[in-house]
């Protein structure tokens, strides 16, 4: 190497110094329920719920992430709690910007210049059109940091799960989300197979109003749910009795009232939803090369997301797929992870970043 270039490198090494002391590397889950950062060195610092509050009036944010949570079903009707990413995209581009704003903000203290220097690797789901790449990638370089770059959300959680994505073995990674399912098998750092359904934790929810609604003439709201869902919901019979005593309205009388649920009743509420990702989970298999199915079977599947700690359900997808099924350590923030350990190794991970044309392309 001539003087010269060994200079050149002395001196870029001394600037990319000078850039991780002032920038900050931040891995964002970008999730429909709930989203996470991750900072370079200290781990997970943020994790709150996808929600703004929103003056309808006024057209103001009033709260974001746990604070707007709270204030959901609290205030004057004008107030509305907005899920910019109900569907598992950008349905709102104005507030799903806003947010990563708000979240970016706050890890970079406020601090323009550490904002200017930060890179930031964003997971969203795998099956998003380009204008929601777009979307995303738009909405956070205009958060104010210097480089977006965009990865899978599957191939994050699978990172996340420790899994050897890049090696050319087959991996087959399960997220089950608030609003999106995603299914993908993954060899040698790509997605061979990806199935992406609307069905997940959300979907779940629903399920549960109408069924108690349908049986005990008894209007729930989404918290009451999502209660009844996590405290005594299954995918499969359950070796002991579970129950629960919630409250709602009566449909007839208009009167608060006090029913007792059961684990039963949890469990026909949600039985479609489950069996119908269960059911894909299995078609995403049948549709795996040859080659990748002895290493499936070896390896298993792996759930990752909030869905995956519904009890029993790792039973019941090894009882319909015939492969057995794990759940990945600490499931909720697989994904987040998974950024983390991308900003760690940018370099010989680059190749798992998805590839933007859009002006941008990842830089090393
Ligand atoms: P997203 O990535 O879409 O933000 P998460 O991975 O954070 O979603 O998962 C959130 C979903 O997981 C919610 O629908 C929540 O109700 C569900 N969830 C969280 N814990 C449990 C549990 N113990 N059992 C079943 N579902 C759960
Ligand atoms: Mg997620």
């Amino acid at each position: 190497m001539s003087r010269k270039n060994s200079k050149s490198v002395r001196k870029k090494s001394y600037l990319q110094s000078l850039f991780s002391k002032f920038g900050q590397d931040i891995g964002i889950d970008l999730g429909t329920a709930n989203t996470l950062v991750y900072l370079k060195n200290k781990g997970i610092v943020i994790n709150e719920p996808s929600v703004v509050a929103i003056n309808q009036k006024t057209g103001q944010i009033l709260a974001i992430g746990q604070e707007a949570k709270t204030m959901v079903g609290r205030t004057p009707s004008h107030i509305v709690a907005s899920r910019p990413l109900v569907n598992g995209v950008v349905s709102d581009f104005e507030v799903t910007e806003q947010m990563l704003k708000y979240f970016i903000t706050k890890v970079t203290k406020g601090s323009f210049f550490h904002k200017l220097r930060s890179r930031v690797v964003v997971g969203i789901p795998s099956g998003v059109t380009e204008v929601e790449k777009r979307a995303v990638y738009d909405a956070t370089r205009n958060a104010g940091v210097r480089d977006v770059f965009l990865i899978e959300e599957p191939i994050a959680a699978a990172i996340g799960a420790r899994l050897p994505i890049q090696e050319a073995t087959g991996n087959i990674i399960v997220d089950i989300g608030g609003g999106t399912t995603e299914i993908a098998v993954i060899s040698l750092g790509g997605v061979v197979v990806a199935k992406s359904l609307r069905i997940a934790g959300d979907k779940m929810n629903q399920d549960i109003i109408r069924y108690i609604r349908n049986n005990y003439q008894l209007a729930i709201g989404e918290r009451t749910a999502e209660d009844i869902k996590i405290k005594i919901g299954s995918a499969s019979h359950l070796s002991e009795k579970l129950e629960l005593q919630i409250r709602g309205r009566d449909i007839i009388t208009g009167l608060p009232k006090e029913q007792i649920i059961t684990d039963v009743d949890a469990r026909k509420a949600i039985a479609q939803s489950i069996m119908t990702i269960v059911n894909t989970i299995k078609i995403a298999i049948e549709e795996t090369p040859p080659e990748l199915i002895g290493d499936i079977m070896e390896r298993g599947i792996i759930l990752a997301g909030g869905g995956a700690l519904l009890r029993n359900l790792d039973k019941l997808v090894t009882n319909v797929t015939k492969v057995p099924c794990y759940i990945s350590s600490d499931p909720l923030t697989a994904v987040v992870r998974g950024t983390g350990i991308i900003l760690e190794d940018l370099d010989s991970l680059k190749e798992v970043l998805i590839p933007l044309d859009i002006g941008n392309r990842p830089k090393f």
